[in-house]
């Protein structure tokens, strides 16, 4: 691949947020992606370069925007062979180990254009799906319709409560069941709870002021059950309890208590045994490894334990969680390029885990993350809910996947 001409721009995220767009042209034509972003980040996660100083309250990103724009200068007298040089190509201009000198916003706009030059005309999906030699498979959406943490303003502090249409058998199936589902529960948040209770939070799911996840747990599922979804569809919790941990004190203040890490095992085991949620994500602290492993361990043959704080998409940390988690959520802009995405996606399957691809409560439309799940075969990917268009950008690029002839995944437990 032989790129002919770099751009670079920032454009506004879905938080009304700058970030980093970047273009790579080939020939005559010219390949995009867009950069998404975190609110409950992890510590560990690659950095993503922000100006500071006054402007956009220190979140712009013309440094990061200036560093695609010095890459391209030398990307031009080269000829990439495939994505695994291209990336190794962008991690030796930074040289850093957590991206701080170029920004793995900056990096990764290029490597994820990049990828779509290398795919030319064909679908993204197909041509990433014939690199990695797999078989193209459309993945259950893990749908967040109810937000709380930090992506919401109410009590609730569990982040995410999400439905998963396990029983569907295509994805236009599964994306009805999550539309239908996501309409009845606005209606009957308003009717119990006010009309505020239908405004949403970051990620297009409604955000009523409930005070612990029972009361968010039983709105979804009545929900569920209203459209005769009931046999076909199941529960996933994304807990983000960094958000909710004392590191002075080693508890955590969730559902109007204050418990220890045991007390906290003790009351999500109850929560399981009650509603039966399928997957559990960063239910502990990110640094809480043993934890983890505890739960994974109670949780076994019943939910899987998803690692994303703790993880962070970065192979040496997914290295030292083999017993910690059972699953790991890949996010693209945690780690900074595609092929190290892709790496950490094989140690985790390498362990006889799941690989859950995710969006970021920031988002843009680009809908790379959809393709990406595709090609990967993985089964999951986490999508917030149906609406808002950086959300919808996601369905609807798999509803479109869809008439290719593209099957849908079956939910298995790792
Ligand atoms: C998450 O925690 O899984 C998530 C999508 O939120 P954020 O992008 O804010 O980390
Ligand atoms: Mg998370």
């Amino acid at each position: 691949m032989k790129v002919s001409s770099v751009n670079a721009r920032w454009i506004l995220d879905s938080r009304g947020n700058p970030t980093v767009e970047a273009g790579l042209q080939v020939g005559r034509a010219w390949f995009t992606a867009s950069v998404p972003s975190g609110a409950s980040t992890g510590t560990h996660e690659a950095v993503e370069l922000r100006d500071g100083g006054r402007p956009f309250h220190g979140k712009g990103v013309s440094k990061a925007v200036g560093h695609v724009q010095a890459l391209g200068k030398s990307m031009k007298t080269k000829d990439f062979k495939s994505q695994a040089e291209l990336d190794a190509f962008l991690l030796k201009a930074d040289g850093t180990a957590n991206k701080k000198k170029i920004g793995a916003n900056a990096l990764l706009a290029v490597s994820l254009a990049g990828a779509r030059a290398f795919a030319g005309s064909k679908p993204l999906y197909s041509y990433l799906a014939a690199s990695l030699k797999r078989k193209p498979l459309l993945p259950l959406p893990f749908a967040n319709v109810l937000n709380g943490g930090k992506h919401a303003g109410s009590s609730l502090k569990i982040q995410e409560v999400m439905v998963v249409p396990t029983g569907a058998k295509t994805f236009g199936e599964a994306a009805q069941m999550v539309a239908e589902t996501y309409q009845s529960l606005k209606k009957d948040a308003v009717k119990k709870f006010g009309a505020p209770a239908g405004n949403v939070g970051d990620e297009g799911g409604i955000a009523p002021d409930v005070s612990n996840v029972r009361q968010a747990l039983d709105l979804v599922w009545r929900a569920v059950e209203e459209n005769g979804h009931g046999q076909k569809m199941a529960l996933a919790l994304d807990c983000a309890a960094s958000e909710f941990y004392d590191a002075r004190t080693g508890a955590y203040h969730v559902d109007g208590k204050i418990l220890t890490p045991g007390e906290l095992l003790n009351h999500y085991a109850e929560l399981q045994s009650q509603y039966r949620f399928i997957s559990i994500e960063d239910p502990f602290h990110e640094e809480a490894f043993d934890d983890f492993a505890r739960l994974r361990a109670v949780f076994a043959g019943k939910c899987q334990v998803v690692g994303d704080d703790l993880l962070v998409t970065n192979p040496a940390r997914i290295d030292r969680a083999q017993l910690s988690c059972s699953a790991l959520l890949l996010k693209v802009n945690q780690i900074g390029t595609l092929s190290e995405s892709l790496r950490a996606a094989q140690i985790a399957e390498s362990f006889g885990w799941n690989v859950m691809v995710s969006h970021r409560s920031g988002e843009t439309e680009d809908a790379f993350i959809s393709d990406l799940a595709t090609a990967l075969a993985c089964g999951q990917i986490k999508l917030g809910a149906p609406a808002r268009g950086e959300r919808t950008a996601k369905y609807n690029r798999l509803l479109r996947i869809e008439e290719d002839g593209v099957p849908l995944a079956r939910f298995k437990l790792p």
